[in-house]
């Protein structure tokens, strides 16, 4: 008998000794870092409110009670009997009975309603048909992601069980080592922005945090073939800190090279990590690059996504416990904590940050139960990187769209589709109702209204009271009238150049691909357009080169051959609208952080601005502070 077994073996009896003797355990199991329990007694499980959690502390494992398959109703009464249950004003759109594990997925507009107080609805479903019910919400604007990821893992049902059974086993094992000790590898994104990627590992364990791109350089990709990483099946889990490319673009290529373990995120980084590898490698093609891995990767890596809500705390190695939380960057995004040994050592990875409250996000958190070593992000970590705060920039922008309204010309805004557009669009929304700017068409070209509609489907990685709105769907913002899908293409877009005045929100964010470049061509040469600059430019992409002052720029005519573009539009920045913290930020989240880091290493940032944060809180705080460059590795423990 394997480790494992025995100790299923042997949790199988502790539970039964647990329980009230009227309740049956008919199986024991793991399934990613869950541990479920079979029972023909759900009624009795779910009438003991109580006694999962009881169970949970006991045993300090996350727990799912099943039914055994052969005590369920059958669909057909269940489904009538949950019907009756859930109040009609839940707006229940499906019910998928999955008769394997005794799930039935319910998707609801108000998943709050069926779920009721401190899930007391839930409980009622279970003690009346026996099945395990699980909640969804029905995205309010239709999102083909959202529906594409849910049918694929639907489909995929069956191979993922075995994917989490595999991976709950490898959590479990034995600890083999009998050492203790903590190290970080750097494999990218330091001293520079982009190719996120280190390795934290301990004796016993590996764990990848991010595998992104460099935007601007794609041949400057994450150092994989550093010792650490290899073979890449040695690494245990990934750890995806949120959707942006430069973080999680070659994700799909740990798959291509073997690798075969979870990927941990929230359930929004997955499905924006699926829209965007996935037109990273559509960019890809277009640009006659030989894209680095297909598209049957990507769904190799969401077979493989084990999503996790903040604050849950998760075993994803015998040594390892990771908590995500709430980074204020972009949907999803999430500063990962990383709890090793017995009280041996913390580390958080900030991943991107945005420590104030946005319109968007909560600001992001920074209170962990401990912490020694921060690995912390220094986009604007430069000495003059001081954001003008949004309210000043709210205002800049609302007067730049009035100049240009006035004279008869077209605003033209490259933004992220995830994250800095919804920003913005709350903005322009807020203004146009109050009257602050007049109403003109505000077109979303590129992948900005499916980022929109995936937003949507998560209010609760929402700020508060944005979350509050959007329940009510006559005051969701994203549906207001004046937004435009650009959904024609070239002929839409043509229009729109000889139509009036207009706002166009168009990826890509930094102006290295996408259908910014057509608008580029369009209203390049228009002295009557704006373009305005509201997020980061990494150096080396074009977005970069308009916003320091180039006005011509190369371009691949439609003949193919390359030709030169002169630029005679207004170019402005307002820079207030970053999903990046500035200087003084980054050094608030350090200064409120409870508690307070021993060290800390500063990535992420061009070298001046990691050298500059690092220096600084050296300097404020009197802590141990690294500037790493890439492939080096540090010996906490
Ligand atoms: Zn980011
Ligand atoms: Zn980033």
């Amino acid at each position: 008998m394997s480790t494992v077994e025995k100790q299923l073996d042997d949790l199988k009896a502790e539970i039964a000794a647990e329980i009230p003797n009227d309740i049956s355990v008919s199986d024991v199991t793991y399934e990613g870092p869950e541990l479920v329990i079979y029972t023909r007694d759900p009624k009795k499980f779910a009438q003991n409110g109580d006694l999962i959690r009881t169970l949970a502390g006991k045993l300090r494992k996350r727990i799912t009670v099943r039914p055994d398959p052969d005590v369920l109703a059958r669909p057909k009464d269940a489904e009538a009997q949950i019907r009756a249950i859930i109040p009609d004003e839940a707006g229940v759109s499906d019910l998928d009975f999955h008769a394997d594990t005794g799930e039935v997925v319910i998707e609801a507009q108000k998943p709050g309603m069926v779920i009721g107080r401190h899930g007391s609805t839930l409980r009622e479903i279970t003690q009346e048909i026996g099945w395990t019910p699980e909640v969804v919400r029905t995205p309010p604007i239709e999102s083909a992601t959202v529906s594409n990821v849910r049918n694929f893992l639907k489909q995929e049902r069956e191979e993922r069980r075995d994917i989490l059974e595999r991976v709950g086993r490898q959590i479990h094992r034995e600890e083999l080592a009998n050492e203790q000790w903590v190290r970080i590898s750097t494999l990218g994104c330091c001293r520079e922005v982009g190719r996120a990627s280190f390795i934290l590992s301990t004796a016993e364990t590996r764990i990848l945090i991010d595998c992104g791109d460099k935007p601007g350089a794609e041949d400057e990709v994450p150092y994989l073939q550093a010792p650490e990483a290899n073979p890449l099946n040695s690494i245990d889990a990934v750890v995806l800190t949120h959707a942006h490319l430069d973080h999680s673009a070659l994700i799909p290529l740990l798959f291509k090279y073997g690798y075969d373990g979870p990927i941990y995120c929230t359930e929004p980084t997955r499905d924006m990590m699926g829209l965007l590898t996935l037109d990273y490698l559509d960019v890809a093609a277009k640009e006659g690059r030989t894209p680095p891995y297909e598209s049957e990767m990507v769904r190799e890596a969401l077979k493989h996504t084990i999503p996790l809500e903040y604050g849950d705390v998760t075993d994803i190695a015998p040594d390892v416990k990771l908590t995500l939380h709430n980074a204020g960057h972009i949907l999803g995004s999430a500063v990962s904590h990383f709890h090793i040994g017995d009280g041996l050592y913390n580390v958080a990875f900030s991943g991107d940050i945005h420590y104030e409250d946005t319109r968007l996000f909560n600001g992001a958190v920074n209170e962990f139960p401990r912490v020694e070593t921060l690995v912390m992000e220094s986009t604007y970590g430069g000495r003059n990187d001081y954001q003008t705060d949004q309210a000043d920039s709210e205002q800049r922008l609302i007067e730049i769209i009035n100049e240009t309204h006035d004279r008869d010309g077209k605003i033209l805004i490259p933004a992220f589709a995830v994250g800095r557009s919804q920003e913005i669009m709350l903005v322009i929304e807020e203004a146009m109702r109050e009257g602050k700017i007049p109403e003109m068409p505000v077109h979303l070209d590129g992948m900005i209204w499916e980022a929109t509609a995936i937003h949507t489907t998560y209010p609760e990685y929402l700020r508060d009271d944005l979350r509050d709105r959007i329940f009510h769907d006559d005051e969701n913002p994203f549906l207001s009238p004046q937004f435009n899908h650009i959904d024609a293409g070239e002929d839409e877009r043509r229009d729109v150049t000889d139509g009036g005045p207009a706002i166009i929100l168009s990826t890509s964010g930094m102006v290295t691909g996408g259908p910014i470049m057509s608008w580029l061509e369009h209203l390049g040469p228009d002295p009557n357009t704006t373009m305005v600059f509201v997020g980061y430019q990494a150096q080396g992409t074009l977005g970069r080169r308009i916003q320091s002052g180039w006005d011509e720029i190369p371009m691949n005519g439609r003949s193919g051959r390359s030709d030169t573009l002169a630029l005679d539009f207004n170019v402005e920045t307002v820079d207030g609208f970053s999903g990046h913290s500035g200087r003084q930020g980054l050094i608030d989240f350090v200064r409120t952080m409870n508690p307070r880091p021993e060290k800390v290493l500063c990535v992420h940032g061009d070298e001046s601005s990691v050298q500059d944060l690092s220096s600084a809180l050296y300097h404020k705080f009197d802590m141990r502070t690294f500037a790493p460059k890439n492939l080096e590795t540090f010996r906490f423990r």
